[in-house]
């Protein structure tokens, strides 16, 4: 099955909604196994939403609008599809009814403009909104079936799970599956990772793909299968290859930050910092996890702090290391220090020094600290010399 998406409403196209919507349908689609192969926004207008629907079922099987239900005289989703689908509008007394005891409901009076919402184009299918006023429909045709849920988020969503999943599950037979799973991976060139996994990058079922952020990457898999179990076991025979070839550069599902922070929580140990840049690349990442800080015990920044070349940045990055687990009786202290030269390249030696109970473990690299980036390429340094020993690896 092949399904467009099609969002309605002015205000998508003057920018001030963004259109959430039609990302949620997506990822909802994509795990329904129904391939998506066209999102597109058109404004409050009857015809050019007419002309949308009709191009869109002569491409696909399944077109989704969202958007445009309400009961103004600018919400004309309604007689936009009734036009394609050549269906006039039908008044129903009974959804009239509902709508008007959703208002009483909520003490309210509806409004005569609200009557708008009890037309649906003639033989549709209605769907009732028990999260808002306007409720959804499908009409079906020899074309293929438009489903029609209205704009607000939540109501969208809801009824998206509960009328539209069992519609596409119970009536249309949608078995397949299509999962993703996303590992992460770092401590290796883009490059050098691609040519790991060149040949998993070059199938098409399951894919493969790499996306590479400061020396962090994101090795995506997509599986589609003929069920959840297919798509499922599809997936976990590709991990098991990348995980089996990238060894120790796999962090897990989640973002090495992240992985930090939970290790330090799991074994109940306390991280101190001392950063050499009021940006504290370090401190900076794991704050922006959810309760990331909550076992660093202490930051010491000092920008001023430069070291005259390597290998007195060496010294100075264990010196600092050392000075912080004393000052805040760390279990694990952490400092990098940057040398004051850079090469013609622009260059500048780097070294981290990570202090534990097990002993003392170093690295120096060299990145091009003039973009704020390079100071992610240190975090992702410092953040990976913490986890490889969190997770017991010989230094
Ligand atoms: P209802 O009648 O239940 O209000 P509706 O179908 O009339 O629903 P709209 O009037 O089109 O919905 O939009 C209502 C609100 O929903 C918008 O103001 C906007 O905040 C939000 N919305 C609409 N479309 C989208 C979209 N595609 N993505 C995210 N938000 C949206």
């Amino acid at each position: 099955m092949q399904a467009e998406i099609i969002a309605i409403g002015s205000e998508l196209l003057l920018g001030t909604t963004v259109d959430t919507n039609s990302a949620y349908l997506a990822r909802q689609l994509a795990r329904a196994g129904v391939e998506l192969v066209r999102k597109s926004s058109v404004g409050d207008d009857t015809e050019r939403i007419a002309t949308m629907v009709s191009e869109a079922l002569a491409r696909a099987d399944l077109v989704i609008c969202t958007g445009g239900l309400g009961p103004t005289l600018d919400d004309v989703t309604r007689e936009g599809v009734a036009l394609a689908m050549e269906r006039p509008l039908e008044f129903h007394q009974t959804l009239l009814d509902q709508i008007e005891a959703r208002f009483t409901a909520m003490g309210r009076t509806m409004s005569p403009s609200n009557r708008r919402q009890a037309y649906v184009p003639t033989g549709a299918r209605i769907v009732e909104n028990p999260r808002g006023t306007a409720p959804a429909f499908i009409v079906e045709d020899d074309r293929g079936t438009v489903i029609v849920l209205p704009g607000v988020p939540y109501e969208m969503r809801y009824l998206f799970e509960n009328a539209v999943m069992p519609y596409l599950r119970d009536e249309r037979g949608i078995t397949d599956a299509i999962l993703v799973k996303t590992i992460h991976a770092t401590g290796l060139g883009e490059s050098v990772i691609g040519e790991m996994i060149a040949d998993l990058m070059a199938q098409t079922n399951p894919s493969v793909g790499i996306s590479a952020k400061q020396a962090r990457y994101e090795i995506r898999i997509t599986a589609h299968g003929a069920s959840q179990a297919e798509a499922e076991a599809m997936l976990a025979t590709t991990e098991a290859t990348i995980r089996e070839r990238l060894k120790q550069h796999v962090i897990g599902d989640e973002p090495l930050p992240a992985t930090v922070a939970r290790l330090l929580k799991e074994q109940q140990l306390t991280l101190a910092l001392y950063e050499t840049s009021t940006l504290a690349p370090i401190f900076r990442a794991l704050s922006a996890v959810n309760g990331g800080t909550e076992c660093i015990s202490g930051v010491l920044i000092h920008p001023l702090d430069r070291a005259a070349n390597e290998d007195a940045a060496a010294i100075l990055s264990q010196t600092g290391a050392f000075g912080i687990v004393d000052r805040w009786r760390a279990d694990l202290g952490l400092a990098f220090q940057v040398a004051d030269t850079s090469d013609q390249s622009g260059l500048t030696a780097v070294s981290v020094t990570l202090v534990t109970p097990k002993g003392n473990r170093q690295v120096t690299r060299n990145y091009d600290l003039r973009q704020t980036e390079g100071w992610e390429f240190v975090a992702t340094l410092g953040l990976d010399l913490i986890r490889r020993y969190l997770v017991g690896e010989a230094a």
